[in-house]
């Protein structure tokens, strides 16, 4: 019988299910790095979410090692291309948790049109600022959308649904209507940012892009930490070049360095601790693509 270490947290159902499925399953979610290099021989297949890395000294270990699962978009916490030259595969779960975050990214930017986490604090002090809160409609303005791929397109839907105009800019994908990323900047009311974090998507957004950005934009970071230059970031929003923000993600997780303290710390960005996928949906969707992968690979 195949066994299968579970090192972060998984959906109880996708567990019982796995197990039906005639594979010997072990829940360790809280396992430590130094725990998991003593027991990862004993494993056929592991699955792991972030808070797990799997790095070259943990594969060398990993001598029965099939497969390892991730419950999410990306691989950025395994190094993939060793495990693959061991012969491991390395697999994850990537539109499971694609509505979740394109949702989240919509929430913000409605959060930031209406300024909701102002106006919330103002009375929770036990404040009536009525005439401090006049907002601006999504219907009618531009969202540039960056990365055009599952999250992408999902929140493009959704913001067409509310009579928001969609520019896409994503040098991938080839078909008609996506613009180049200056006319999209030059045009956007909100720019939300929807691609992986990579030597050529690093500070993709920097001080050169905000400044293309119309005065008054918003700009939305739920994709990956260093894809925004966070230091340009706190520059155009100090300045009023740009009215808002919201992040999800962030180079530092969870934020310590006092650059990133300071720009979370401004009244006019509103951040979230990477819950783009927290929705009872997408890990139920996540747990269910696991389950499926398990028995595709291992029962
Ligand atoms: P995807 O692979 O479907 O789409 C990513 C798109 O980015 C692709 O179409 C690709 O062509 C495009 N891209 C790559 N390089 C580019 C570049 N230089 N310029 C413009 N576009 C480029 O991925 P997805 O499922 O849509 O996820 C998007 C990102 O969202 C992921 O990379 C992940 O980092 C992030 N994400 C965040 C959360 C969260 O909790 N906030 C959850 C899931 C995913």
């Amino acid at each position: 019988m195949a066994k299968l270490l579970i090192c972060d947290s998984v959906a109880a159902p996708a567990v019982e299910a796995m197990r039906a499925a005639g594979v010997t399953v072990d829940v360790r979610d809280t396992i430590t790095p130094e725990e998991l290099m003593g027991v990862i021989a004993d494993y056929d297949g592991m699955v792991v979410r972030s808070r797990t890395k799997v790095r070259a000294p943990l594969i060398d270990k990993a001598t029965n090692l099939k497969v390892i699962l991730r419950g999410g978009v990306g691989v950025d916490n395994i190094d993939a291309e060793y495990a693959a030259s061991k012969g491991i595969k390395v697999l994850n779960t990537p539109a499971a948790s694609s509505n979740a975050v394109a949702e989240l990214a919509l929430a913000m930017m409605f959060a930031l049109a209406r300024e909701l986490s102002k106006a919330d604090a103002s009375m929770k002090a036990g404040r009536w600022d009525k005439k401090l809160f006049e907002g601006a409609e999504l219907a009618g303005k531009t969202l540039g959308v960056i990365g055009y791929g599952r999250i992408g397109r999902t929140l493009a839907d959704k913001a067409r649904a509310l009579g928001m105009t969609v520019l896409a800019y994503d040098p991938y994908v080839k078909e008609a209507g996506l613009v180049p990323l200056d006319d999209l900047l030059k045009a956007s009311d909100y720019v939300s940012l929807h691609l992986p974090h990579t030597n050529e998507t690093h500070h993709m957004l920097s001080t050169a892009q905000f400044a293309l950005l119309k005065k008054g934009a918003r700009v939305i970071q739920a994709s990956r930490g260093g894809t925004v230059d966070e230091a340009a970031l706190y520059e155009a929003l100090v300045s009023g070049h740009l009215a808002g923000t919201a992040l999800d993600v962030f180079t530092e997780e969870p934020p310590k360095s006092e650059a990133l303290l300071k720009l979370i710390a401004l009244p006019q960005v509103i951040v979230t601790p990477h819950i783009g996928a927290a929705t009872v949906e997408a890990q139920e969707k996540i747990g269910d693509e696991i389950v499926a992968l398990v028995k595709e690979h291992l029962s």
